[in-house]
């Protein structure tokens, strides 16, 4: 990228919240060619001394069920409050296919013009752990940039809840009303991830079914062992209606309730600073790994050990020992 781009010349201007910047420096994050990664580096390095902190929220919920009604009405909700919000996409259909189910650009057209909020859809065509980069880079570059929320959205398939919970401080689970027998098809990691789960399209013919199912999910939420990082009461189920915007002001105070709990009792500096750890560690083995196969050579090593272990012919640590003896060499 150009000069204008250079970390010392764009940090300021993020500092200061210049949204172009901020947008610019996204797209930087969002590069893999190697000069990019070092100049994104600089960039967050150049800006990590700020310290500045949002509130990072994760949202998961399949498709339909209201995930972008619900972020329009829960960040104009925040918006007029005075605060600045962030929306960023993690979306594992965009990194397998190349389409994208979150990327649509007439979502949340509302919000989007609202000058207190920033959107950024999901990049097309990476992979998913290279959207788990690209999001926690993004949501650092957001935060130097002042925002007070950024909100993280996913798909509820696939691994992307977990990514997306590895990099917040609250993970929120967004239901639609249900029968009971939809209750068990809920995989029980993702309801033990979740802080909250927000039973959306309580309203209307909806919402006798909405009541039933946010007392199923308190209940199942009760089975599940209390976590010494909650207050009394958490994690819970509310009913909200994106479309009435009703109960979104409800879950906001849960939110920060629960986000004042554990920055009081240590829990939040301890899972930012176990995220930041686990990043390092995982940027650390990815960067091995590109070393190691950043030739064309070493990449065809790398099948010719594998075919000879999958063959029989080589054991698996002695074929490892063969490969790594590349980084000393
Ligand atoms: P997403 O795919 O999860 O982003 O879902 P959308 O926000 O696009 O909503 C899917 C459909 O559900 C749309 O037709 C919305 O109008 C509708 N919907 C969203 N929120 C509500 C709600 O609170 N009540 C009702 N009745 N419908 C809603």
């Amino acid at each position: 990228m150009t000069v204008q781009t250079s970390a010392a010349d764009i940090a300021p201007k993020i500092l200061q919240g210049d949204r172009r910047a901020l947008a610019r420096a996204i797209t930087l994050v969002e590069s893999g060619r190697a000069d990019h990664r070092a100049q994104a580096a600089a960039l967050l390095e150049a800006l990590a001394p700020a310290g500045r902190q949002a509130l990072r929220i994760g949202l998961s919920g399949t498709p339909g069920v209201g995930k972008s009604t619900f972020i329009e009405s829960f960040g104009l909700m925040l918006t007029a409050q005075g605060l600045k919000v962030a929306v960023l996409a993690v979306d594992p259909s965009s990194a397998r296919s190349g389409g994208s189910i979150l990327g649509d650009k007439t979502r949340m057209e509302r919000l989007s013009r609202d000058p207190l909020a920033f959107i950024r859809p999901s990049p097309s065509q990476a992979q998913l752990g290279g959207v788990a980069r690209r999001t926690r880079e993004a949501v650092s570059l957001c935060e130097a940039a002042g925002f007070d929320v950024v909100l993280i959205e996913t798909v509820g398939v696939g691994q992307s809840e977990t990514l997306v919970a590895e990099m917040t401080d609250l993970f929120i689970l967004l239901m639609a009303p249900a029968g009971g027998d939809e209750l068990q098809g809920v995989k029980r990691g993702i309801m033990e991830m979740a802080d909250m789960i927000l039973v959306n399209k309580a309203d209307g013919d909806l919402k006798p079914a909405a009541m039933r199912t946010v007392s199923d999910y308190a209940g199942a939420l009760r089975l599940l062992r209390k976590r010494p990082q909650d207050p009394e009461g958490f994690p819970k189920a509310l009913p909200v209606s994106a479309l009435a915007e009703d109960g979104l002001a409800k879950a906001w105070q849960d939110m920060t309730t629960l986000a004042d709990w554990r920055r009081e009792n240590g829990h939040f500096a301890r899972r930012r600073a176990e995220q930041s750890r686990h990043w390092f560690e995982t940027e650390v083995r990815e960067g091995l790994l590109a070393q190691l196969t950043a030739t064309p050579e070493a990449r065809a090593k790398l099948q010719a050990l594998g075919d000879a272990v999958a063959a029989g012919r080589s054991a698996p640590a002695a074929a490892a020992a063969e490969m790594l003896a590349i980084l000393k060499g």
